[in-house]
């Protein structure tokens, strides 16, 4: 990809107005465009990594036997009233709107009630179970507070999950497996080691629900950790969680996080609101086993802007950075440049070339902030030893490589993590 058909330009300076951390490394670099607060559209350089989070996110999904579907974002009431949460007072979020013949309409905040509502549809017996189907789609909540950038938007995309059970057992086990397809998915991230399985707070079925939170200053949760990181429990359910557990208080320490993803057993108490029966073996009609899954992709890209940067810009890992490799160039060597990108790409690299005529400290500067992994530039001197000088973004580190090497030392560079 050419620098010059991206239609981007970094920027010295965030809107006055943006305080988070993430919105302000996210709008200067060029991935997102604030539109106002708690609203952020993604450029061609922002969609990329939204698209690589969920492309790890849907095969993690997948491998777990989960179905992919997309739902609507305009809901109908009746969906909501069955379980009492069209009211404004049960449910705070809603963004309501009216059809041209006044019929209210919702933007759907979550889908719990319409993706049950749909599979009513098609699961009607033992024999069609278990299931598990999921979205990516976007969630639209007027929350009071948008001040954390990307990471608690009024309009946002998350990954929603949801399987169907014939019993507890089916879905507890199916709940387990879920939490190893996260783990997966937050290591490939390569936010594993800063993210917990935490105690949260449940619902009406199960007295917790477990969250997935990651460490981060600029997150809104308080999470309380033990000395070897194997227990997490959120601040909200302190007390009762430890008594749960059988352990002491005292042996937990606070620290700052964000929340990623809530995982949570509906149990059948849904079902029943909502008359979503199958009938089993014997001929009789029973409620179904529910649970739902969710991670909050687009809060999860701002976590990792928050923590995996610099003063120099973002540092994104290779697993979900725009591009692996920022080309540029020192003095009149465009035609040599165009040669070992077009070889990188054919190699399966993905390039962005910086092909502007600007000086060689603004192309790196750019380079650095926008956060791509490993930085490559020839120049009249390198391509007298044949060879392009390789910097990688997150160490700093410089080394000559000779172009007939050169993709196979970008591929190891990028999958060494
Ligand atoms: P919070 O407590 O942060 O408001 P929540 O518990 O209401 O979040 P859930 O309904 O559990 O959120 O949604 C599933 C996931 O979606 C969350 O774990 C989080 O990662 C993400 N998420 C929730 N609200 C937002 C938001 N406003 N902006 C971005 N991501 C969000
Ligand atoms: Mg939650």
């Amino acid at each position: 990809m050419k620098r010059t058909q991206l239609f981007i330009k970094t920027q010295k300076q965030a809107p006055a107005d943006e305080v988070s951390k993430n919105a302000q490394l996210l709008i200067r670099a060029g991935f997102v465009y604030k539109v106002m607060a708690g609203v952020y559209a993604y450029t061609p350089l922002g969609i990329r990594v939204v698209e690589k989070i969920k492309q790890i996110v849907r095969e993690e999904m997948n491998a777990i036997a989960g179905g992919e579907l997309i739902m609507t974002a305009l809901q109908r009431p009746d969906t909501w009233q069955t379980t009492g949460r069209w009211d404004d007072e049960a449910v705070d979020v809603w963004f309501k709107t009216a059809l041209k013949d006044g019929h209210p309409v919702g933007l759907a905040w979550s889908h719990e009630e319409a993706i049950i509502e749909m599979m009513k549809q098609h699961i009607t017996s033992y024999k069609d179970l278990p299931q598990s189907v999921y979205q990516f789609q976007t969630k639209f909540r007027n929350e009071l507070r948008s001040k954390s950038g990307i990471m608690r938007g009024r309009e946002f995309v998350m990954k929603d999950m949801y399987s169907v059970h014939t019993t507890q057992e089916d879905m507890d086990r199916y709940y387990d497996e879920v939490i190893e397809a996260y783990k997966r998915v937050f290591d490939r991230l390569g936010i594993g080691d800063k993210t917990f399985v935490t105690f949260a707070s449940g619902g009406a079925f199960t007295k917790f629900s477990h969250e997935f939170q990651t460490i981060c200053a600029a997150g809104e949760d308080t999470l309380y950790v033990d000395d070897d990181q194997t227990i997490a429990v959120n601040e909200e359910v302190l007390d009762d969680a430890t008594k749960e557990i059988g352990i002491d208080k005292a042996s937990l320490k606070p620290v700052i996080s964000a929340e990623v993803g809530n995982i949570f057993k509906f149990g059948t108490e849904k079902s029943e609101k909502m008359d979503f029966t199958f009938t089993d073996r014997d001929g009789t009609q029973k409620p179904l086993y529910v649970a739902s899954y969710g991670i909050g992709v687009t809060r999860v890209m701002g976590v990792i802007a928050e923590m995996m940067s610099d003063e120099k810009g973002l540092v994104w890992h290779a697993n979900i950075a725009p591009y692996h490799v920022y080309v540029a160039t020192i003095g009149d060597v465009s035609v040599q440049a165009e040669t070992m990108v077009a070889e990188l790409e054919a190699a399966g690299v993905e390039v962005l070339y910086d092909d502007r005529d600007e000086r060689p400290g603004a192309k790196f500067a750019d380079a650095e902030l926008m956060g791509i992994p490993l930085r490559v530039v020839i120049s009249e001197r390198t391509l007298e030893q044949g060879s392009a000088e390789v910097t990688e973004r997150i160490t700093g580190a410089t080394e000559l490589v000779k172009l007939s090497e050169l993709a196979g030392t970008v591929h190891q560079q990028i999958n060494k993590v």
